[in-house]
């Protein structure tokens, strides 16, 4: 479990989460298959990458939401059984070189407002401490469309040193 550093007032009267521009948006979040079998499949397509799904994205006004967001309510529908990916946003991890990054999406006014606190910094370490755990590197090498590419918006933060030896290690794996 990943303790959330956004107080959730905060996130009830932001409007950037779980909403998108691109219908296939990089930033769509990911479901596990253990994490399907939780939520049901009912909306979700397919797109297989790895041994994890992306989830379809569905029109709303302008946009492209997830379908489990409730716009009105600006709030999530699985909230208590929403992915890692969604557990993990603002925070993302990237390839970048050939190491894995922890990094931020610069889009959250919380990010914006607070990266250069002390609290906010606490908060990334306590995040390399959870990314050094053997079990979670182990669920994320099984997963690796956690792991995106992203340049635009996101700020790097960390080099997780563990996972990024081990996913090399497993890439050199007959
Ligand atoms: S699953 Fe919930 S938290 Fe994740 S993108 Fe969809 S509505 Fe947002």
């Amino acid at each position: 479990m990943i303790k959330q550093l956004i107080p959730p007032g905060f996130c009830l009267k932001c409007d950037i989460c779980c909403r998108f521009l691109d219908r296939f948006s990089q930033m769509r979040p990911y479901f596990l298959y253990e994490e399907i079998e939780k939520v049901g499949k009912h909306s979700l397509k397919p797109f297989k990458k790895g041994r994890a799904l992306l989830i379809s994205l569905i029109r709303h006004k302008n946009m492209y939401i997830c379908p489990y967001f409730y716009p009105k309510e600006n709030s999530c529908a699985i909230y208590k059984i929403r992915p890692f990916d969604c557990r993990l946003y603002p925070f993302l991890l990237s390839h970048k070189d050939s190491g894995i990054f922890l990094c931020a999406d610069l889009n959250c006014p919380f990010i914006n407002k607070n990266i250069k606190s002390k609290s906010f910094k606490d908060y990334i370490s306590c995040l390399k401490k959870i990314f050094s755990d053997e079990k979670l590197i182990n669920k994320i090498l099984k997963n690796k469309a956690l792991i995106g590419t992203y340049v635009d918006d996101v700020v790097f933060l960390a080099r997780l040193k563990r996972l990024s030896k081990k996913l090399h290690a497993h890439k050199e794996k007959p």
